[in-house]
């Protein structure tokens, strides 16, 4: 407990202002009369981990969604140019881990898969946040052991690519039925199916996770890469429309798996189809003032190598510094659901904050 309540002052008194303490450097335009500063962007980012540290300290939120949580601080504390900000995240992160392994201190009876994999998520995610538990990790991994790759990832990847006819849960009962079943065979509703984007997207992100851990969830994440070409062509940009989202998804984690989640970055040569796609729909996604998808644009094009010198680039950070709320978040302050409110923080940080960036991954094996 002690060292919770420490923790927890160290928090208060440096949220206050790591971006006001910064150097004088920091008031420099972003670029060349740009209309925010280093230090502007510096703050912003800043307003957003407090306010995804806020929801963090909120119980049902963190019950919900504390792996992915972990992974935000996790991740800008492992990606942040600016060591301050780094330091904070990690901060946050580490007070969050003790409190996620006080909540997970073993795996439940009869757990379902998507419980496994989300324990694997975050026991590996504590893990770096200098949280460890190893006897849970063990346990993970014998249990992650007994599951095949379609009770993962509803397809196995050594063997087909993601297929179109794996149902979403029935919404009325809840129940995964099987492939190739239209009608819910506990309660005869119609279902709907994945869309090949969405399991892929599913997929890349399990096995690289469990990969990370020491377990296979499913399968290689070099089997699932390998079936990226008959993912395209993705269908056209179109605001609301699923099948849009899914394929921009889909690529943004092909970008995050392979260079993980922002540590490097990645020769465009490696998925040209890719870069192209969201370097042509940037103007677009700009248009839709939808932060959370354009977050994802900004981070994964910075990725490939796209810079401030373009003017779309430039118009989509400015965009979203000027789309900040005053309560440190992105996104829309009327919606209940915490993930929403989180994520979309998350992901605005995400394209605006200064990256580390050390190295440029060689492509794929084909
Ligand atoms: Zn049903």
């Amino acid at each position: 407990m002690k060292r919770l309540l420490a923790i927890v002052v160290v928090i208060v008194c440096c949220v206050g202002g790591v971006a006001e303490r910064a150097h004088w450097r920091n008031r420099a335009p972003l670029w060349p009369n740009a209309k925010y500063t280093v230090q502007d962007r510096d703050r912003a980012v800043e307003g957003g981990m407090r306010f995804i540290y806020a929801i963090a300290r909120d119980p049902a939120a963190f019950r919900d969604n504390g792996s992915d949580l972990l992974f935000a601080f996790q991740n800008i504390a492992t990606t942040n140019g600016n060591p301050q900000l780094a330091a904070l995240a990690w901060t946050m992160g580490h007070e969050r881990a003790v409190e996620w392994r006080r909540l997970n201190p073993r795996i439940p009876e009869k757990a379902e898969v998507g419980t496994v994999t989300d324990l694997i998520f975050g026991s590996d995610t504590a893990n770096r946040l200098g949280v460890p538990d190893h006897d849970l990790d063990e346990a993970l991994r014998r249990q992650a052991a007994n599951l095949s790759p379609t009770d993962y990832l509803g397809f196995d990847p050594e063997h087909e690519p993601p297929p179109s006819d794996f149902p979403k849960p029935c919404r009325v009962c809840g129940l995964q039925n099987a492939r190739g079943v239209r009608f819910c065979v506990r309660c005869k509703t119609k279902l709907s199916m994945n869309s090949r984007h969405a399991l892929f997207l599913d997929a890349l992100v399990t096995t690289y996770s469990g990969e990370l851990f020491g377990a296979s969830l499913g399968g290689r994440y070099s089997d699932v890469l390998r079936w990226l070409p008959q993912m395209r062509p993705y269908p056209p940009h179109r605001q609301g429309d699923w099948a849009y989202y899914d394929a921009v998804y889909a690529i943004t984690h092909v970008v995050y798996t392979f260079n993980h989640y922002n540590l490097s970055k990645i020769a465009p040569n490696c998925f040209p189809d890719e870069f192209e796609y969201l370097k042509s729909n940037l103007p677009a996604a700009i248009r839709d003032h939808d932060p959370e998808t354009l977050g994802e644009y900004g981070d994964s094009l910075r990725a490939f190598g796209m810079t401030f010198s373009d003017a779309r680039l430039r118009e989509a950070v400015e965009y979203l510094l000027s789309a900040q709320n005053r309560d440190g978040s992105w996104g829309n302050l009327s919606d209940k659901d915490s993930y929403d409110r989180y994520h979309t923080t998350w992901t605005a940080v995400a394209a605006i904050q200064d990256f580390q960036w050390t190295q440029v991954l060689t492509c794929p094996t084909k």
